[in-house]
């Protein structure tokens, strides 16, 4: 019985210890805004956060996500937002989001600029208006970020007007990609290769496959998670007809991957 109880304790102080090393380490996302095009009531279009060893970091600012995202964190708190494009469903908020900085360093809750990093052939042509504040710079397929230890590469979509996919890999050899707006290509599916959380657009239905150039039908999001082979897939920048559970059917019907869906609950480590 001495025995036993000093076994049950020695695990019971290994679990405590190892647990939280392994939390600390983690890239943790939380699905902010999901819907494509406007926000659904009481929601947002694209927004993600990615949180790992205390930098927080925005991956798309659309419609409807500073309201949200202040569920989650304080604003002041940001350490780099990142926009795969400029269609007001992906960047609408940014604009609110230099405001508020504005105000709380006014306030004096704030200190240091918010680095701010998009993709786009100009960013001089965007309407900010403090740069000492909001310290906006232009991304390019072969910019490499580091920000904090995680590291951030780019892929240059099939979408209407320039946007990336990003792939955020962590120390430990983690990664994750977000894929932004895009429609299908080989060098994509390369870009995904293998990563263990693939965040990716679903705008229409296996019967609409074709039918807009630039985003993706379940069918090709099936297909880039088999060929990419990734670990596990989270549908995101959904269509305001139909159903969300019948997308994530239809992509499970033809995927042997792990498939889940963004929502205002969901937040996973990676
Ligand atoms: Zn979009
Ligand atoms: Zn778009």
């Amino acid at each position: 019985m001495v025995l036993a109880g000093s076994i049950a304790r020695f695990f019971t102080y290994k679990k405590c210890m190892d647990w939280p090393v392994r939390r600390m380490e983690a890239m943790k996302l939380t699905t902010i805004g999901f819907w494509g095009a406007y926000p659904s009531k009481n929601e947002a279009t694209s927004c993600y956060l990615l949180e790992e060893k205390g930098k927080k970091i925005v991956i798309d600012c659309g419609s409807g996500a500073l309201a949200k995202l202040q569920n989650h964190i304080e604003l002041t708190d940001l350490d780099a937002v990142i926009i795969s494009h400029i269609h007001p469903d992906h960047i609408a908020d940014l604009y609110c989001l230099e405001y508020a900085m504005l105000i709380q360093q006014q306030l004096g809750n704030r200190q240091k600029p918010l680095d701010v990093f998009i993709y786009t052939e100009n960013v001089s042509h965007l309407p900010f208006s403090y740069p000492d504040i909001f310290q906006v710079k232009q991304i390019k397929e072969d910019s490499q970020l580091q920000i904090g230890t995680l590291s951030f590469s780019f892929h240059n979509n099939l979408h209407e007007i320039p946007c990336c996919a990003v792939k955020i890999t962590d120390q430990a050899g983690k990664s994750f990609v977000y894929s932004g707006d895009t429609g299908y290509t080989e060098s994509f599916v390369q870009f995904a290769r293998n990563v263990d959380t693939l965040l990716i657009e679903c705008s229409f239905f296996l019967e609409q496959k074709g039918l807009v150039k630039g985003h993706l039908s379940t069918v090709e999001v099936a297909e880039i998670a088999e060929r990419a082979d990734v670990k596990h897939v989270i549908l995101t920048h959904f269509p305001h007809y139909g159903s969300i559970e019948q997308l994530v059917k239809e992509v499970q019907a033809l995927s042997s991957k792990s498939v889940d869906y963004a929502k205002e609950t969901l937040s996973i480590t990676i």
